[in-house]
């Protein structure tokens, strides 16, 4: 692999990145305001009357929607151009109740973690 090679890589993933963001960003945006509202109604038990109810389901349902329109569009975009996978890397996570590693997609990633490919331009 060249150094145009590598370099042609990192734009093209630039490119894809800047398209999923967006792509994204109207869902993003529906995502924080379904939060905003879920956090300001706070907790609800069966004695709260349905005007609370109401604003609190249709939060749920934006969130549920957005995260999943979020992660069809990333899913098909945010993908490194040399292997065609999503940029994942593995996480450390230690609190009270867990210790371990998980799978996370990298927003900003060096390399591609599947591939070894250079995915920032310099
Ligand atoms: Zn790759």
């Amino acid at each position: 692999m060249g150094e145009t090679e590598l370099k042609d890589v990192s734009t093209e993933f630039q490119r894809r990145r800047t398209a999923t963001w967006r792509g994204v960003r109207a869902w993003v945006g529906v995502l924080v305001a379904g939060f905003t509202v879920a956090v300001s109604i706070g907790d609800l038990g069966p004695g709260d009357p349905l005007t609370l109810w109401l604003p609190a389901t249709a939060a749920f349902a934006a969130i549920m929607i957005a995260m999943f329109r979020i992660i069809r569009i990333g899913g098909r975009i945010y993908r490194c151009p040399s292997c065609d996978e999503v940029p994942m890397s593995w996480s450390g996570m230690l609190g009270p109740g867990a210790i371990g590693a998980r799978k996370m997609v990298e927003l900003n990633p060096d390399t591609c973690g599947s591939c070894g490919a250079r995915l920032r331009v310099r």
